[in-house]
């Protein structure tokens, strides 16, 4: 069950970012707080005033520096690169500038703070900065095996979560109470952290990202619950909805559109399709079932180690599929003052099609 002991090839991820470095003229690149830090090196930084960067030059070994009181929690294999702990009276970012001398161009992490790469313009004047994203977001596109593990551990976790709502009591009590068990179960049953918790009853289902309050769920009401966490720092991101009592025939109407808008947007999904075709084929079936107009958001977003990222899966976007690409496909039907729907998987594109990482039950669940 624990594949997340498996090693990633961090050396590979990071050959693999030289050759888009040297393909793209950067000759340094520079991580900071953000995802692209723990996926290349296995370290995730503080978000801190005091700086921690790592220093991944096109050739010679990377330098990771962060704040000495940070060190004693720096678990880092000694092969990929060097440590140097700054202590409180030095001058991290001259640190960093020293080490650009030569540098015309640096890729910068997209989510370093404004403050450090405004002094480390000020501190190399003559480099130009980039946005690393250029570098490692293609790599990052793609999962490799450990990831999909990852992924797919963090899935089956959320997938027991909606079965233990499926068992639970809804009426009488809050979205803000349900979101509260969610969050517990999440981690009960083999997350690391609970992400977000969305629970959106009756008219409040019409907003996509509700959040929960202290309205009391009462019988007639559907309710979207979308949940995920974190596990390995890969997230889950799942969402089922339950009926709480017998649906209306309305309601039943609309979920049986929505389950073969699911299945169907799943089903476009192929190595070469264009993502935008993902939500096409989804959409398509709520236009012929009369929905469509209710259908106010794009079809998935990417998913990794972090709950939003490339690609997206919306019209006009014509990047091709590719396999190891992890995505979410969550089309939903959100009807204004009355209520709303949605059912999302996390995919992952494989060379026949696509592997869901999410196997509970899509179908409306009554509750009671
Ligand atoms: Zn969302
Ligand atoms: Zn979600
Ligand atoms: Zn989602």
């Amino acid at each position: 069950m624990t594949s997340a002991t498996a090693r990633p090839d961090r050396g590979g991820r990071i050959a693999r970012a030289r050759e888009r470095m040297a393909a793209a003229e950067v000759d340094v690149l520079l991580l900071s707080v953000g995802t692209d830090l723990p996926y290349l090196l296995g370290y995730e930084a503080m978000a801190s005033e005091r700086l921690t960067m790592a220093v991944l030059p096109l050739d010679g070994r990377p330098t990771l520096l962060v704040p000495r009181l940070e060190a004693p929690r720096v678990e880092i294999d000694p092969e990929l690169c060097d440590l140097v702990a700054w202590g409180e009276t030095d001058q991290p970012v001259a640190m960093v500038a020293d080490r650009l001398a030569g540098v015309e161009r640096a890729a910068i992490g997209d989510h370093t703070w404004a403050r450090f790469l405004i002094a480390l313009q000020d501190a190399a004047p003559e480099v130009r900065f980039v946005p690393a994203s250029s570098i490692v977001a293609p790599l990052r596109l793609v999962k490799d095996e450990t990831e999909i593990a990852l992924l797919a551990e963090a899935g089956a976790a959320a997938d027991r979560v909606a079965e233990q709502l499926a068992g639970a009591q809804f009426s009488g009590r809050t979205e803000r109470d349900l979101a509260g068990f969610i969050a517990g179960a999440l981690v009960e049953e083999g997350h690391d952290t609970a992400a977000f918790t969305i629970v959106a009853s009756g008219p409040n289902g019409a907003s996509p990202h509700h959040e929960p309050t202290d309205r009391a769920i009462e019988i007639g009401d559907t309710v979207v619950a979308d949940f995920g966490g974190r596990l390995g720092g890969y997230f889950s991101d799942t969402t089922r909805t339950f009926s709480v009592g017998e649906p209306s025939p309305e309601v039943a109407a609309a979920h049986e559109a929505l389950h073969a808008a699911q299945q169907a947007g799943v089903d476009a999904i192929s190595p070469g399709v264009p993502a935008g075709d993902v939500d096409a084929a989804a959409r398509a079936v709520l236009d012929d079932a009369d929905f469509g107009e209710w259908f106010i958001h794009r079809t998935g977003h990417g998913i990794g180690l972090e709950v939003h990222e490339d690609p997206y899966l919306v019209a006009g976007n014509d990047e091709p599929l590719g396999t190891g690409m992890a995505f979410s496909v969550e089309p939903g039907i959100y009807v204004p003052g009355r209520f709303g729907m949605r059912i999302e998987d996390i995919v992952v594109v494989t060379g026949g099609g696509a592997r869901r990482l999410n196997e509970s039950s899509r179908r409306l669940v009554v509750v009671g």
